[in-house]
């Protein structure tokens, strides 16, 4: 197998010279030059490790057993390998479909096409998601002018099949993507009858979290000679976990940023390091850290040396306090100690999890490792724990009533210390002469409170966004605050201030399925407020729950992978009939 640039150095030498050779990391795996520069463009510096495995693998011809989460890569695990077999292929234009990409929900399906646009634009692949619930008609139209790639829910391919809109004859590369997922739905069947459309000859790839015993049959049966591949967890031993507090925030992406401010301010970090998984990502953080007042500097594999030199320079004087960067910018720094490391991304493995937090908490001192996930990557956490022996709190996000109690609580530490310090005399001639007039003492300190608080700066985030707490994240052990709408009373319909989505769960009366165990299931798994649920509905056969439209692709993933009464049942958007 072509090795990558080491990634287990730990040595605080530098390794510059890696940084420029990162394209080929790639291009060693096998990719094409175009590809590469595509992956260039949108920041990646290396191979995650599934990607290193699994790419020559596909590339070779050879089918593969994957046991991968999200968040690890595995999308262009499987994707780049299809573009690299396209590119070699030199097929014209006017065929069916060179590679069919199987997905569970439309969302994946989605996401999946996207990211294969993004990798294969330069090459001019075209790929067309196909999912149930969009127009048939637009489907129908792009099916017929012919493309490269489908990615398709298996109801919705099933579907075009029978009316002889899909043929698969010329399909040489077929992915079952989260392939565990796909069976929880009831999928099974389906897969079946597609596979058995496709050619015998063709090559076979296969994703699931998790390898159970009838992801493996279905393996057995339909892939030939499999490559198994598994992020590697044998590397980490327990042991070797550094000691540092672990905790992690959960919220979906659209409000990490401000996440990110918020528990800055909180934990005011004296020294901390920010990773990213790209290079994009480094400098787009950089930039908005600085916006928003936080003196943040950029290090990724992209910069030279000199460059890299100027902002480690101004670290280690303390003009900044914030370094963002890549984990392959990050593993050669000579830095002592981090007060903290924030993972703005998960990491896409254990290992780096565990390499990331070992700058903190250095030499017996306390240090802090802060992840923010989003709702769908909460299975790596669990991951983490499982491997690492070691507990990961999840957090909830701090309010904008938090921030406030924060930063007067700052504010008020200052005006201590200066009371501490003395020399106050010449201020209080000021002080005097105000109560001497019409004002009461109290008020003269209370409005220099207000100045010193305002000229801190230190009220300088009251006009941020809102967070909506009880839809992103988890304020389990968390007392009612003020402003929340009121419980939820299962089964009685109110008016949430949000969007809403209706979850169908495959489960009703005649299982006795009870609103509480819904509820549950969603609040517990999830850890989200059971405020955010809304109506539920339990018909004889299956019931109907409302949540917040944002997260509920997340919890139609996370019931789907937990017991509901102590069974597995068909969980999916409402209106998402593939
Ligand atoms: P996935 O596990 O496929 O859902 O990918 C998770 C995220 O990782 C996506 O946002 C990808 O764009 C990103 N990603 C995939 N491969 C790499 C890589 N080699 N370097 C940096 N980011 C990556």
């Amino acid at each position: 197998m072509p090795t990558r640039s080491t990634a287990t150095d730990t040595n605080d030498t530098d390794h510059n010279a890696e940084s420029d050779e990162s394209p080929s990391a790639f291009a060693a795996l096998g990719l094409d030059p175009s590809i590469v520069k595509a992956l260039t463009a949108l920041g990646y510096e290396e191979p995650t490790p599934i990607q290193t495995e699994t790419i020559p693998a596909l590339i070779a011809g050879k089918d593969v057993l994957g046991q991968a989460a999200t968040g690890t890569g595995k999308t262009a695990a499987f994707s780049l390998p299809i573009l690299q077999r396209l590119h070699d292929s030199h097929r014209g234009q006017g065929h069916g479909p060179y590679a069919l990409i199987l997905a569970p929900t439309r969302e994946l399906a989605m996401q999946v096409a996207e990211a294969i646009h993004k990798y294969g634009k330069a090459m001019g692949v075209s790929v067309l998601p196909v999912y149930g619930g969009a127009a048939m008609a637009q489907q129908l139209k792009a099916l017929k002018r012919g493309v490269d790639i489908v990615v398709a829910t298996p109801g919705r391919a099933l579907d075009h099949i029978r009316r002889k809109s899909l043929q698969l004859g010329s399909v040489r590369t077929v992915v079952l993507d989260e392939a565990d997922e796909m069976l929880d739905m009831g999928f099974a069947e389906d897969l079946e009858a597609i596979l058995s459309e496709t050619p015998a000859d063709r090559q076979t790839a296969l994703f699931s979290a998790t390898i159970a015993p009838r992801i493996a049959a279905i393996a057995n049966k339909h892939l030939k000679n499999p490559v198994r591949v598994t992020i590697a967890r044998d590397k980490t031993k327990a042991g070797s976990v550094p000691r540092v507090r672990q905790m992690a925030y959960i919220v979906p992406r659209v409000h990490k940023m401000a996440t990110l401010g918020r528990v800055l301010d909180m934990e005011s970090p004296k020294s901390a390091l920010v990773f990213c998984r790209t290079r994009t990502e480094v400098d787009g953080l950089t930039e908005t850290l600085n916006a928003r007042g936080y003196r943040a500097e950029a290090l990724h594999g992209g910069m030279t040396q000199e460059q890299r030199d100027r902002v480690m320079k101004k670290f280690r004087a303390n003009t900044a306090d914030l370094l963002v960067a890549t984990d392959v910018a990050a593993r050669g720094l000579d830095i002592g100690h981090l007060s903290h490391v924030f993972n703005y991304d998960v990491p896409t493995s254990p290992d780096a999890y565990v390499h990331r937090i070992g700058r903190t908490g250095r030499a017996g001192r306390e240090g802090v490792a802060i992840t923010l996930a989003e709702p769908r990557e909460h299975r790596f956490l669990r991951n983490i724990e499982n491997i690492t022996k070691q507990k990961i709190e999840i957090a909830t996000v701090p309010t904008i009533a938090d921030m406030r109690v924060r930063r007067v609580e700052l504010t008020r530490a200052t005006l201590q210390e200066i009371l501490i310090g003395g020399e106050l005399d010449e201020y209080r001639g000021v002080v005097e002469s105000l109560a001497d007039g019409d004002y009461d003492v109290m008020d003269v300190a209370a409005a220099a409170v207000k100045m010193a608080h305002e000229a801190s700066g230190n009220d300088k985030h009251e006009a941020e966004e809102e967070i909506p707490v009880e839809r992103s994240s988890i304020p389990h052990d968390r007392p009612k605050r003020e402003g929340k709408p009121p419980r939820t009373v299962a089964g009685t319909k109110r008016k949430p201030s949000w969007e809403v989505a209706k979850i169908y769960i495959g489960a009703g009366r005649k299982a006795k399925i009870r609103p509480g165990d819904i509820v549950g299931a969603i609040a517990n798994e999830l850890k989200i407020d059971a405020d955010a649920i809304g109506a539920i509905e339990i018909y004889d056969r299956f019931s109907l729950v409302e949540v917040p439209d944002e997260i509920a692709d997340d919890i139609v993933t996370t019931l789907r992978a937990t017991h509901i009464k102590g069974k597995r049942v068909p969980v999916r958007r409402d209106k998402d009939v593939a």
